[in-house]
């Protein structure tokens, strides 16, 4: 069984050590610009709000990008990039409904979350349970689903 991310927005204090660690595993640069991971802030600051990809099943990403740049990594689950094989024409980024792929304009490609190949950085990092690697079947869709919409600066289901 395949683990996910989870995200529990109560318990993020908007320290944003994720977004650091994070940026360090991807370019080796304490740069929040370069982080896959984003915390943004709502209520002028009062509520920290963590996303990433959720590496849907069905990921629009994978099935619009022309050159197949997007595959699965089987061990993880994690639908990663090939940097070699992206030619950067962003059609991702636009498939994506979470805006959780980022053009690097320094790389010319995309980069996504990718889980660290199974031992993602942000998690190590967070001082709370704000982040947590956990069982597939354990994640809550409803509150992943509630991040991302938070996220996405809709109205949360339900509200
Ligand atoms: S930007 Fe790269 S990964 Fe995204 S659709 Fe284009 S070639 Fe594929
Ligand atoms: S490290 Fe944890 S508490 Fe800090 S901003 Fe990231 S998710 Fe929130």
């Amino acid at each position: 069984m395949h683990k996910a991310l989870v995200m529990e927005v109560d318990a993020c204090t908007g320290c944003h050590q994720c977004e650091l660690m994070c940026s360090y595993g991807k370019v080796g640069a304490f740069n929040p610009a370069k982080s896959v991971m984003d915390i943004t802030l709502y209520d002028g600051g009062a509520v920290n709000v963590p996303s990433t990809c959720t590496q849907c099943q069905e990921a629009w990403c994978m099935v619009v990008c022309p050159v197949e740049a997007i595959t699965v990594n089987p061990s993880t689950g994690a639908k990663e990039v090939s940097a070699e094989a992206c030619v950067g024409c962003k059609v991702c980024t636009i498939a994506c409904p979470f805006g959780a792929i980022n053009y690097d304009p320094d790389s010319g490609v995309v980069t996504k979350c990718d889980l660290c190949g199974g031992e993602p950085m942000c998690v190590e990092a967070c001082p709370t349970t704000a982040l947590a690697y956990v069982a597939e079947d354990s994640t809550g869709y409803d509150k992943m689903l509630r991040s991302a919409t938070l996220a996405a600066g809709l109205d949360a289901p339900g509200a």
